[in-house]
């Protein structure tokens, strides 16, 4: 029995071990080449289709499941002044956390002297795109045509719009009653989705990861290393030292229980590249394996997808002390202030998706005077860095939405410590014979009605 509940996460690390292999040998042998045949039919052919497949199938779920389980969320929090706290409490931590991230990543960074020395030159072009102002991004909450922000995944409308449809929906009462029951069993349906989509992920995550590692630069990475090396061991210093320290401080709950729960979502964000498209995987993770109840995870984990991002803020302290120190800019105590305080706001702002960490660094650097330029030194080996950022801006996501719940009382600890439950087994797909003939028969009576 356990050996099946274990199943899927150990075959996804196969995927991953495998994809990175077969990446490897493609890269290394040169079969990476514009012109192979490998690189046109294997590379951009069957693992680029397999990947975006799945990749597409995950953004697929993101907006209904958001949509539903927000609405079930705000309907069954008993208190609706919860909802403030929530509020409150998870963006306090998200900006408490994302600075605290960044302010280590400057520290150590600075303290190895990452970049001095090396030469400035790249071929590679960073093209800057805008990232919208503040001012914007408040205005934008609030959506002109909710079909509009569903249709472009926008998240922070679609939760206003669906915050609102809840309460207007507790407003009304009892005549609501048919819409909040089909709507917990349209959230119910959708997270079922989730475990369909599951089970094809060791294949996709084989495909995104080779894919990814047969494009990769080796040889950039080597020249790199100063720079890779400083900030993995950042990112993983956060998430293993300093978010699991808040997570026990805060919520007294088992850090060696939340990192191994926390695996599976890892590793899709790992694949993916992309918090947004890990919402239902991280959902399902934190509601499901984890005992946080709907209400507090339909809110805080697609709000911390989207203004979370402690291993991006990551990326962006390394980032800006190592092309200083290129560019032999010193930006002081006032300078590296403000790459903090950009940082932090910039990820309010900004959606998690792929490489929108760059988007970020260009704003930084034109705050603070850095030449836009030095971006394209790390553009290399930006898509791996990344993968393993988008990890622990997830793992960030959970931590908190662990901390809020566990102080609203809205968090089942026996589901959280027991380490078994909600795992996808062989079983989960199961159709119960009963269940589909009394739908067939439902559906039948109703069509002889008509
Ligand atoms: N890909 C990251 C995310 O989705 C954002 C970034 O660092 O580029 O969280």
């Amino acid at each position: 029995m356990k050996k099946n509940r274990m199943g899927l996460t150990g075959q996804v690390l196969f995927g991953m071990a495998l994809g990175i292999i077969v990446g490897l040998v493609i890269n290394v042998t040169g079969a990476n080449s514009p012109t192979s045949f490998i690189n046109e039919n294997i590379v951009n052919g069957l693992f680029h289709v397999v990947g975006t497949m799945f990749i597409n199938a995950l953004k697929m779920l993101v907006v209904p499941l958001v949509f539903f389980s927000l609405i079930c969320g705000v309907c069954g929090i008993g208190d609706i002044r919860m909802l403030g706290r929530v509020g409150g409490k998870s963006f306090a931590l998200y900006m408490m956390t994302t600075a605290i991230a960044i302010a280590t990543a400057i520290l150590i960074a600075a303290s190895f002297g990452i970049g001095k020395g090396m030469e400035q030159s790249t071929d590679a072009v960073f093209i800057a795109k805008e990232s919208p102002p503040l001012t914007q991004v408040l205005i934008d909450i609030i959506p002109k045509n909710p079909i509009h922000a569903m249709a472009n995944g926008d998240m922070l409308p679609l939760i206003f719009f669906s915050i609102l449809l809840g309460i207007s929906m507790l407003l009304v009462g009892k005549k609501a009653k048919g819409f909040v029951e089909g709507a917990e069993i349209a959230n119910e349906i959708m997270m079922k989705m989730v475990t369909i989509i599951m089970v094809f992920a060791p294949y996709a995550v084989f495909a995104l990861i080779a894919k990814s590692i047969a494009t990769l630069g080796l040889d950039l990475l080597a020249s790199l290393a100063g720079y890779v090396a400083v900030l993995v061991g950042t990112l993983l210093f956060h998430l293993f030292i300093t978010l699991m320290i808040v997570l026990k401080v805060f919520s007294g709950l088992s850090p060696a229980i939340f990192l191994a729960k926390i695996r599976n979502a890892q590793m899709f964000a790992l694949s993916t590249a992309s918090s947004n498209a890990t919402i239902p995987i991280t959902m399902r993770t934190v509601t499901e394996r984890m005992g946080v109840n709907n209400s507090v995870a339909s809110f805080t984990v697609p709000f911390g997808a989207t203004i979370n991002m402690d291993g991006t803020a990551i990326m962006q302290g390394v980032a800006t002390v190592f092309i200083a120190n290129v560019y032999g800019v010193d930006l002081g105590i006032t300078g590296y202030l403000t790459v903090i305080i950009m940082s932090v706001l910039a990820s309010i702002g900004t959606a998690g998706v792929p490489g929108v960490g760059l988007i970020m660094l260009s704003m930084v650097f034109s705050q603070v005077g850095l030449p836009i330029e030095g971006i394209g030194l790390i553009l290399g080996v930006d898509r791996l860095m990344d993968m393993i950022r988008t990890a622990v801006n997830v793992s960030g996501d959970a931590v908190v939405s662990n901390i809020v719940a566990k102080s609203e009382g809205k968090m089942d600890v026996a589901i959280y410590n027991d380490r078994h439950v909600g795992a996808i087994d062989n079983s989960a797909l199961h159709i119960d014979k009963m269940a589909e003939k009394e739908l067939a028969d439902t559906l039948q009576k109703t069509h002889d009605k008509v």
